[in-house]
Order: structure tokens, then C-alpha cells, then sequence
């Protein structure tokens, strides 16, 4: 039972090892996919838009490269200008993300603007984009950080390239620049979720746009961050994880620097919301087991309670079992008992003297049988009434066992006030001994008997012995001994034969 309680704790424990480690396995298995889902996503969504970039970036640049063409073989005097304004005028149309193209000569003076007239005085020699090209002589693209455009206050992007006059010296520069609007407008259609975040920078880690838009975050550069220190430096392409320093979110991030421009695309994903279905599911898997393991636990319990009740009951029933079987022996002791005397009832002496005679039998041994009947007991009772009548059963009786002491004699009540002694292994001799020591201790009790001619009690005895085969029934030995009995009252009571 005891064990059947410890297989049921080692079974429980078991199914809940199990259970907790499959579980725990599954959720973890189930965030690195969330994981891996949101950066595959991140990882698509960066190359689309880098190459929404690319093209635009591209095509500024092809235009620029056109208009540097003509202002270098055609010089920028007044008329070849206007020629140029008006090419503009019919190109422009086809390129809605452009905000608008300028052109400055060598000192940053404005010498044409797509969009309206030159305001008196405008100069950009203390643009960023003019002072790198004055003073680098590259003619390759150059994207600028965004501004705040001089004509509309709108922040803008610049890409330029400078154009030289026929002896190769710096002649001005040529620049587009694209709306931060237009990206935002683009950017702002992609549902990256409420911590979702787009970035377009330039390869040096200067940021160009950045959807959701701040203006605290327009001309910060991202150098120093951790996505260009640890990944940038050998990966065009991947994700990262890390805290924002702009607004302290942690996200997930998809990164692709562009193969042709200098540009880097940026998708970033709020890991809280990334993981946020898989943290339901989890929830929801933690519950089920959570729940299930409670049931499992609850059902063992009550196992282990009915275990232990039976084992309790089975105990009790073992009590009143042994308590049962005392009582038994104690019937059976009873039941062998004669009531007044205490002295073996008629049914152990009959059992005793035919085990006892098979016995004599078997062995070779000699059995001996006295029949002791109180003398005038009718009279004894007559006179002094049945009470003292039991009263001297029960002396006459304690008498007798004080008489037989060896453990195999047995004295039993035969009925009546006639007694029987079964003294097994005993021979005529042994058997008179005892007889007489019985006359005599009676008369030494001196139990007064009014109608006795001695005046007190007295017994008669008759001795049977079974030597060795001479008797086969047990009850052939009664009858001698009866017969002897007989003798003795017919010869004047108080004495044996
Ligand atoms: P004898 O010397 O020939 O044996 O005469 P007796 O009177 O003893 O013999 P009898 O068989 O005539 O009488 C036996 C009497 O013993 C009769 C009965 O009332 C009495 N007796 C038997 N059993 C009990 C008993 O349990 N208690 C009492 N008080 N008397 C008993
Ligand atoms: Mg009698
Ligand atoms: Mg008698």
C-alpha cells in the first residue's frame, strides 16, 4: 500500500517533469520562430525599400549627371540657363518626388530654381553639400543631410554634383532635392505596429528620414550606435536587437545597405509586439498545462487519500481480527470450563480421556482414571440448602487440583458431584497415592457435613488403569473405574478401589 502511495507521487512527478519540460520547450521554440518571422519580415520590407531608395536616388542622379553635361560643354551664362530652365520645366513632371533642382556658381549664388523666382541675395556657400564639393574635387553624387529648405522651410534631402568650367576649376554645383514628405507619405503607408520605426540613412550614419517623424531626430548621425559599430562594419545585410537611443524601445531590427548608393535601409519592430502573439499563446499553453497538471495533482491526491483510508481501514480490520480471534480462544477456553467449578467441563474431559487413551495406546504407556463422588450430597444438600451445596462443590473441587500438580492431569467436572482426574503415564500405585492424599486433604479441610457419620465431607474413589493394550475404548475405562466407584460406596464410602 505504502509503495502503491509512492508510485503514484513518482508517477505524478513524472507526468510533471514532462509536462513542464515539453511545455517550457515548445514556448521557447515557438519565441525563436515569433523571432524569426518578424526578421524575415523586417528583412523583406528593408529590401523593398532600399530599392524604392535606390531608384530615386538614381534617377536624381542621371538627371544631375545630364544638367553637369550641359552646363559643362555649354557654360552657365544667362541664356544657356534659361535653355536649361526650360528642359527642367518638362522634366520635372516625371519625377514627382523631386521637390526641386537648383543650380549655384562658384561663389553659392543662386543661378536658377526650379520651383520660383531667385529671391534677391540667395547664397549657399554655407551649405553643407556646397562647401563639399568646393572643396573636394570628386564628381561622383553626393546625398547631403536633410535641411530645411530656404524656399519653403520644408525638410529636404539633397543630392548634388558639382560641375567645372572648361579649365577643370570649380564652377558651381548642381543639386535635387527630395521632400522628406514624399518618404514619410511612403513609409507611413507600411503597418509596422505602434513601436514600428523605418530609417533611411546615408552610408557615414547620417539619417535622412525616419518614420515616425521627430524633429529632434533630423540631423543626428547613427555612426556611433550600435548597429553600425557591431554590424554594419563587415554586413551589408541582417538583424539586430537592441535598445533604441532615440526613444529608449526595444526592437528588432532589419538592416541592408544598398550595393549601388550609399544608403542604408532600417526596419525596426517593437520586440514587445512582435512577441506579443506568441506571449498570448504562451499564456494560454502555461494555463492548459498549468491547469491540467492541477487536475493530475488533484486526482492523485484523492488516490493517495483512498489508499490511505483503505490502509487505515485495513489496519482496524486487522485489529478487530486479532481481537476476534482472542475472543474466540476465549470462547473455546470457556467452552471447555465448567461454570460452577472452574474445573474442565464434560465435554474437554471426554475429548481429553480418548486423546489421552490413544495416546497410552500408541506409546505403551499406563493411563489412570479416578471417579470421585461426594458421599451424601443429597443429604448435605437437604440440610444446608443448594448455595452451600455449590459452596462445597467448588472447595471439594479446588481440593482435588491442589491434589494434581504434573501439567498433563486434567480434573473435570464427569456431572453432577462426581469428578473425574485423567492422569496419563500413571500406574495403580500412583494412582492410589493420589487417591489417598485426596481422602486425606478433605478430611484435613474438615468441611462439615451434619448428616455424614464423620460430620464432615467426604468422597468415595474409584481408580480404572489402562495397562498398556489391555483397554482399546476410552470408554470402557469409565466404566471400570464407575464400577469401582461402586465398590467403595457399597463398602462404606470414604476411601477408593
Ligand atoms: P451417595 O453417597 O450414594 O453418592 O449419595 P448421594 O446423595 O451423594 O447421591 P445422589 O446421586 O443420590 O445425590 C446426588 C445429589 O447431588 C443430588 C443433587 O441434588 C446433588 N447435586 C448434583 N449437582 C449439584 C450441584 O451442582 N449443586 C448442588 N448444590 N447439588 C448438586
Ligand atoms: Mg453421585
Ligand atoms: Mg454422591
Amino acid at each position: 500500500m505504502k509503495r502503491d502511495i509512492h508510485l503514484v507521487i513518482l508517477l505524478l512527478t513524472i507526468i510533471g517533469i514532462s509536462l513542464a519540460s515539453l511545455t517550457i520547450w515548445r514556448v521557447e521554440a515557438s519565441r525563436d520562430r515569433a523571432l524569426q518571422e518578424a526578421d524575415t519580415h523586417g528583412l523583406n520590407l528593408a529590401q523593398a525599400l532600399t530599392t524604392y531608395s535606390e531608384g530615386i536616388v538614381r534617377q536624381s542622379s542621371l538627371l544631375l549627371l545630364g544638367l553637369v553635361e550641359r552646363l559643362e560643354t555649354e557654360g552657365s551664362e544667362p541664356l544657356q540657363i534659361q535653355r536649361l530652365a526650360a528642359l527642367i520645366d518638362r522634366q520635372q513632371p516625371l519625377m514627382p518626388q523631386l521637390s526641386g533642382i537648383t543650380i549655384y556658381d562658384r561663389q553659392g549664388h543662386w543661378l536658377l530654381s526650379s520651383n520660383r523666382p531667385i529671391p534677391s541675395g540667395a547664397n549657399s556657400s554655407d551649405r553643407a553639400y556646397f562647401i563639399h564639393h568646393r572643396d573636394n574635387p570628386s564628381r561622383e553624387t553626393f546625398i547631403g543631410s536633410p535641411i530645411r529648405s530656404r524656399s519653403n522651410q520644408e525638410w529636404v534631402i539633397t543630392i548634388s554634383r558639382r560641375f567645372n568650367d572648361s579649365h577643370g576649376a570649380f564652377a558651381g554645383v548642381v543639386a535635387v532635392t527630395l521632400g522628406v514628405e514624399n518618404f514619410l507619405k511612403l513609409f507611413g503607408k507600411i503597418d509596422l505596429g505602434r513601436d514600428g520605426a523605418i530609417g533611411l540613412s546615408a552610408s557615414d550614419g547620417a539619417l535622412l528620414v525616419r518614420y515616425p517623424f521627430r524633429e529632434e531626430d533630423m540631423g543626428r548621425n547613427f555612426s556611433q550606435s550600435p548597429l553600425y559599430m557591431q554590424y554594419l562594419v563587415d554586413q551589408s545585410v541582417g538583424t539586430a536587437s537592441f535598445t533604441s537611443s532615440l526613444d529608449g524601445v526595444d526592437r528588432l531590427y532589419a538592416f541592408r545597405k544598398s550595393d549601388e548608393q550609399p544608403l542604408i535601409t532600417t526596419v525596426a519592430l517593437g520586440k514587445q509586439e512582435a512577441l506579443a502573439g506568441w506571449r498570448m499563446e504562451s499564456t494560454l499553453s502555461f494555463v492548459v498545462v498549468g491547469s491540467l497538471m492541477a487536475i493530475t495533482a488533484t486526482i492523485c491526491w484523492l488516490l493517495i487519500q483512498h489508499i490511505n483510508r483503505r490502509i487505515k481501514i485495513e489496519a482496524e480490520l486487522r485489529i478487530t481480527q486479532q481481537q476476534l480471534m482472542a475472543s474466540n480462544r476465549q470462547l473455546e477456553l470457556l467452552a471447555m470450563k465448567d461454570a460452577l467449578t472452574g474445573l474442565a467441563n464434560r465435554r474437554c474431559f471426554d475429548e481429553t480421556l480418548s486423546m489421552e487413551a490413544r495416546r497410552a495406546q500408541r506409546d505403551g504407556f499406563s493411563l489412570a482414571l479416578l471417579m470421585i463422588d461426594i458421599d451424601h450430597f443429597k443429604l448435605f444438600n437437604d440440610s444446608l440448602g443448594h448455595i452451600a451445596g455449590d459452596d462445597c462443590l467448588r472447595t471439594v473441587s479446588r481440593v482435588l487440583e491442589e491434589c494434581v500438580r504434573r501439567p498433563p492431569d486434567l480434573v473435570a467436572r464427569y456431572g453432577g458431584e462426581e469428578i473425574a482426574i485423567i492422569m496419563p503415564n500413571t500406574d495403580y500405585p500412583g494412582a492410589m497415592v493420589i487417591a489417598e492424599l485426596i481422602l486425606d486433604r478433605l478430611l484435613q479441610e474438615n468441611i462439615p457435613h451434619p448428616k455424614c457419620p464423620l460430620g464432615r465431607v467426604t468422597v468415595s474413589i474409584g481408580i480404572a488403569i489402562a495397562e498398556r493394550e489391555s483397554l482399546s475404548e476410552s470408554h470402557q475405562l469409565v466404566e471400570v473405574a464407575d464400577a469401582a466407584l461402586y465398590t467403595a460406596k457399597a463398602g462404606g464410602r470414604n476411601q477408593y478401589r
